[in-house]
């Protein structure tokens, strides 16, 4: 290969404009570009692929890249929802859905999974997450994965996944997309890195970089975290991507003084391609020339690439030549992205009796709000494919369901969620007064989250507060349908409703899934996969969190209504509690409520004293006392009560859908491995230490159901430490 032909491989270009059909050909020709992104248009990819392998000199095929967040014409939750059906089998079918849509355009690389850890709900891109814990992060990272590639990466429907954003993005400052994170090595490493490395572990194909400054260095010119760790600790044999010209930033971060600096730093950082920027292909020749870069890696960054495009088979033409293929059967992922939806949608408050409704006991619905009939909205962000002529809204499916049973009354009331219009109010008002129960759509349109899409403030954007009140003050039951891209502060809205059914943004197949829930013929299952705050002030708020030296209790906290003004100083609890608004949440990670009435009980352990490479089996019985059918969520966590350096008061360790007959009693078996109890300690080293462990099993990370084990120092040891 020729120095041009090199940098060729480690160029990706914007073919969005994808006109006329050879835009970007005479590059391809050339041997200057290797990757283009952003065409989904068959005939466009086609004759880029076509150049590249019939009239390019190498005849080395191309990365198509695209962004197939969750899902592709077909659009399942938003990540965040899905990582609330906790059902990572479903999860990686809903990749494996998109990828069969995606590839047949000739897409052979997805931008997914986001395995960021994120703790803060005003960031817009939380709903790409999965949320705020490690390991469901990992696993459903892992299974998304798994989706995408399948097992074998060659066949012609497998596309390659990409772990972003590499690392700690989630971490940004005050919520703001894009800034600034600062986090400590050992938090890097016990939390934000845990889901990479599982995915790196399970083959992922390729990383991309986060656009922020971690802790001095942006991640786009870090070779901490893209040579020592990824390369050196963990031997990632794939490749890495820059995010959207996140190179030329490295100027505007204030860390180069030139395009040509910029690009030096991020290839010796260890960024292989280059996403829509122009520093590798105009600057990486000269500094090699100049002795500026080391001519070994611009080798072993081509090599990362070509190794990618080996293990997707692309040099093999029935891979890449896709004008035989047609879109193939749309509707082949239809029940998976339903499922998805279903799965996702968490029961945060039910008032005994109100749900589900009874089609045969309502003479009229009312249905207001904005989104109860939002065919856009309901896809959330990232749906660059998305067929939104494909999405069934909830009005329509409550339309369908009611029609001879009973009648939809609809007004949308305001005309979008952050309208402070209140002058339809009257009309829906009346609908209210007609109506013997009220469902209320409320939530955020899909551009209020997502990228760049950031909120200070997280309750119900526009007057829809206002038309809860004047709802509830009607008298009829009212149930809140909330789609959202976030957690939102939901105080000022629990208080007027009856239930609330929080379903992220649930895709194309909101209104059957949806619908379902509410009239039974589904039990609400989810559960959240992050925190929901009282207050924006209690941000951040997470559930593995530290202790603290005085954490607060329900006996420690005063509240500021109850204040005498002549208090004395430490008469107020002395631990770590916000005096307006305590310490607790507003839901915890985890929670979710159900139609069924569930029981833990007869929790037993395997063993209660470990010895090291023991696996801890952990069983529980979990009775439904009521008439309805469920699945539920079983949740195991554990505490180190001493380490060498402060452990979170609960971290998940294992979990488990299972189904619960009415009526019934099943046993669930959960399992803890001991290595599942290192952690990085002191130094950051990898260890296992002894000592004894609190253990949870229950619905949700406020668990009360629980034992103690020891993990045992073996008698020829004098310390647990291993290396990974
Ligand atoms: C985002 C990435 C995305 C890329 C390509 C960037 O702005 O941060 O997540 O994959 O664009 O569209």
């Amino acid at each position: 290969m020729t120095v041009a032909e090199k940098i060729g491989q480690l160029v990706q270009s914007d073919a969005s404009y994808g006109y006329p059909p050879d835009y970007l050909g005479d590059a391809i020709r050339a041997g200057q570009l290797g990757a283009v992104l952003n065409t989904s248009n068959v005939a466009h990819v086609n004759e880029l692929q076509r150049i590249a392998m019939e009239e390019s000199r190498l005849s080395i095929p191309l990365l198509v890249g695209r962004d197939v967040i969750h899902g592709f014409a077909t659009v399942a939750p938003i990540p965040l929802g899905q990582a609330a059906t906790w059902n990572p089998h479903l999860v990686q079918a809903g990749a494996r859905a998109a990828a069969l849509e995606a590839c047949c355009t000739g897409i052979n690389w997805t931008f997914a999974p986001m395995i960021d850890i994120t703790r803060d709900p005003r960031w817009g891109r939380i709903a790409e997450s999965f949320g705020e814990d490690p390991l469901l992060a990992s696993r459903l990272g892992v299974a998304m994965v798994r989706g995408f590639q399948t097992d074998d990466p060659m066949q012609p429907t497998a596309i390659a996944a990409c772990a972003k954003h590499f690392a700690a993005y989630g971490a940004t400052e005050g919520g703001r997309d894009y800034s600034a994170t600062q986090v400590p090595e050992n938090e890097l490493r016990n939390v934000h890195l845990r889901p990479f490395q599982a995915a790196v572990d399970a083959g992922v194909l390729s990383l991309m970089t986060s656009f922020s400054d971690v802790d001095g260095v942006p991640a786009t010119a870090n070779a901490f975290l893209l040579r020592s760790i990824l390369r050196e600790e963990w031997q990632f044999a794939g490749l890495v991507v820059s995010d959207w010209q996140s190179v030329q930033q490295l100027q505007t971060h204030g860390l180069t003084a030139s395009d040509a600096e910029s690009a030096a730093e991020a290839i010796t950082a260890g960024v292989d391609i280059e996403m829509a920027g122009t520093c590798y292909q105009t600057h990486l020749a000269e500094l090699l020339t100049a002795g500026a870069i080391d001519p070994q890696r611009l080798d072993a960054a081509v090599a990362n690439v070509l190794r990618v495009k080996c293990r997707l088979g692309l040099f093999d033409s029935a891979r890449y030549r896709i004008t035989d293929r047609t879109r193939g059967d749309v509707t082949a992922g239809d029940e998976t992205a339903k499922a998805l939806a279903q799965q996702s949608c968490v029961l945060l408050k039910h008032t005994a009796g109100v749900l589900p409704l009874s089609a045969t006991a309502i003479n009229t619905l009312g249905v207001l709000g904005p989104l109860a009939d939002a065919p856009y909205q309901q896809l959330g962000t990232w749906i660059f494919d998305g067929d939104v002529e494909r999405s069934v809204t909830p009005l329509e499916s409550l339309r369908e369901l009611a029609a001879g049973q009973f009648e939809v009354k609809y007004e949308r009331a305001l005309m979008h969620s952050r309208s402070k219009d209140t002058s339809q109010f009257e009309q829906a008002l009346a609908v209210a007064q007609q109506s013997d129960a009220v469902l209320l759509f409320l939530g955020e349109e899909s551009i209020l989250s997502g990228e760049a899409h950031s909120r200070a403030n997280i309750d119900l954007p526009g007057a829809q507060v206002e038309l809860v009140a004047a709802v509830r003050a009607i008298g009829k039951p009212v149930v809140a349908v909330i789609l959202a891209g976030r957690p939102l502060t939901l105080a000022n809205v629990l208080e007027h409703v009856d239930a609330v059914l929080f379903c992220w943004h649930p895709g194309t197949f909101a209104g059957p899934a949806i619908t379902e829930l509410l009239f039974g013929a589904a039990v609400p299952s989810g559960k959240l996969p992050v925190t929901f705050p009282r207050v924006v002030g209690q941000i951040p708020i997470f559930y593995n969190h530290k202790n603290t030296g005085r954490p607060p209790s329900a006996d420690t906290v005063a509240h500021i209504d109850s204040l005498d003004s002549r208090a004395p100083q430490t008469s107020l609890g002395m631990s770590a509690y916000y005096l307006d608004a305590g310490f607790e949440p507003q839901f915890p990670f985890g929670f979710g409520l159900s139609y069924a009435t569930l029981r833990y009980h007869d929790l037993r352990l395997s063993q209660s004293e470990l010895m090291p490479g023991d696996e801890l089996q952990v069983s529980v019985r979990i009775t439904n006392d009521s008439e309805y059918d469920c699945e539920e969520v079983a949740q195991l966590y554990i505490r180190d009560v001493a380490a060498n350096v402060t452990r979170p008061v609960r971290e998940l360790k294992d979990f488990s859908r299972v189904r619960v007959p009415a009526g019934q009693t099943v046993d669930v078996s959960l399992a803890l491995h001991t290595d599942d109890l290192g952690f990085f300690g002191r130094h950051n080293r990898w260890m296992v230490e002894a000592g004894a462990f609190e253990l949870w099993v229950g619905a949700d990370s406020n668990a009360t159901l629980g034992d103690r084990f020891t993990l045992q120092v073996p008698p020829d040891a004098s310390t647990l430490s291993t290396d990974r």
